[in-house]
């Protein structure tokens, strides 16, 4: 089967019209999982694109923000069950920083039974990841870089695909040039676009550390990438979002531009 990337969620942290930005990168039968959203919405959207809950056993996420890491606990609690009852073969990996890790083993703690807690470290695994480690994943090598944000520590990473190609993950945050040696000429940029740049003045996205299309768009160009996918929008022009980013898009890249859709797949 061919490589794919599904995506979960496209949204920023605000959005009620879809959920929050995260995806897999599927190979075979197995799921990488990139973030998880904001909460139990992970497990409607996990059900939508029949991705089982036993597939998924490699999570990683990207920083500490709900948006993006507390769906996790709910795939610690759902998972958990799972191994409980005998219905979940193997382990469960999250791969973090090591504040982070420590972040959601308390949450953990404070809000999942106690049972469930005693697999962590045996089923249920934490994984430390540092900045410029490259680490297997589901036999793939992803190499991890930590974004410098001013904000909070996140970590992005690039990822050989089996067909040669290599696709970049950006976070949250918009491409820092110190990124250059990781993402120059990647065949797949997944970017932040917050919203139009026509209505930044409306939506403020560089006082919340992100971009709109225009600059994504001028990113991939300079980086020499072949393929662009923009997510982590506001969710005011959902219905005709791809139409209006895509349109503003093509004045600054000339590059194949996805804006996908929540449960939208993608063929790496
Ligand atoms: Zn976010």
């Amino acid at each position: 089967m061919n490589e794919r990337i599904i995506f979960l969620g496209t949204g920023n942290a605000a959005v009620t019209e879809c959920y929050n930005t995260c995806f897999a990168i599927q190979r075979d039968k197995g799921y990488f999982l990139v973030d998880t959203g904001g909460g139990n919405g992970i497990l409607t959207q996990l059900k939508r694109v029949e991705i089982p809950l036993s597939a998924v056993h490699d999570i990683f996420i990207s920083h500490g923000h709900t948006d993006h890491l507390l769906g996790v606990i709910w795939l610690i609690r759902m998972i958990g069950s799972q191994i409980e009852r005998g219905s979940y073969k193997g382990k469960l990996k999250i791969y973090a920083t090591a504040e982070l890790l420590q972040t959601i083993q308390k949450i953990a703690e404070l809000t999942i039974q106690k049972k469930i807690l005693k697999l962590f470290g045996q089923r249920i695994c934490l994984k430390k990841i540092k900045d410029g480690q490259t680490k297997k994943i589901m036999d793939y090598q992803v190499t991890f870089f930590d974004i410098r944000s001013t904000k909070e520590p996140q970590l992005a990473f690039t990822i050989k695909l089996f067909n040669g190609k290599k696709l970049a993950f950006l976070g949250d945050e918009p491409y820092y040039r110190h990124e250059k040696r990781y993402v120059y000429k990647a065949d797949w940029l997944l970017h932040e676009a917050f919203c139009l740049y026509d209505e930044r003045e409306k939506f403020l996205p560089y006082e919340k550390s992100h971009v709109t299309v225009k600059e994504a768009c001028e990113n991939a160009t300079a980086l020499n990438v072949s393929n662009l996918v923009l997510y982590h929008t506001e969710d005011k022009n959902i219905k005709k979002r791809k139409a209006l980013y895509g349109h503003e898009a093509k004045e600054y890249y000339d590059g194949n531009v996805f804006i996908p859709d929540d449960l939208e797949v993608l063929n790496l």
